[in-house]
């Protein structure tokens, strides 16, 4: 059985945008305790708009997968549109249905993204509140 669509083990075994940056704005890290996924991410951000992004991560096929398939999809997006993202979008990204047990290795990539967008701003003194920043899950 196919337990995955071949997309998301393609992302896994060749992620998009995977490694670092040199003049990164800002590097956030997210840990998924339920499975063991890590991720960080990295933005160049200029103009409130996400000019680069990279990322490295350890985990499973999901959640590398579906953090490869956001970095790509969220370049030259403004802090304002990755402020609104939300769960469903990454799920039409990865295009299956996702088991709830295996919410948080779907959605760290996106957390990890928006986390590192409102640290991003409070290194900035912007007064944003992280609860604009939070994903929710169920
Ligand atoms: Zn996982």
């Amino acid at each position: 059985m196919d337990m995955y669509a071949d997309i998301i083990l393609e992302h896994y075994k060749h992620p998009q945008n995977h490694g670092t940056l040199q003049n990164a704005s800002v590097t956030h890290e997210e840990y998924n305790p339920l499975c063991g996924d890590k991720i960080t991410i990295q933005l160049l951000i200029e103009n409130d708009k996400i000019k680069d992004v990279k990322f490295v991560g350890k985990g499973c096929a999901i959640s590398i997968a579906s953090t490869s398939m956001l970095t790509d999809a969220i370049k030259n997006q403004s802090i304002e549109e990755i402020k609104k993202l939300d769960k469903e979008y990454i799920l039409d990204l990865l295009g299956v249905d996702i088991n709830p047990a295996r919410m948080k290795c779907a959605t760290i990539g996106m957390k990890t993204l928006k986390l590192a967008v409102y640290h991003f701003l409070i290194n900035n003194h912007k007064k944003v509140s992280e609860k604009e920043f939070s994903v929710k899950e169920e």
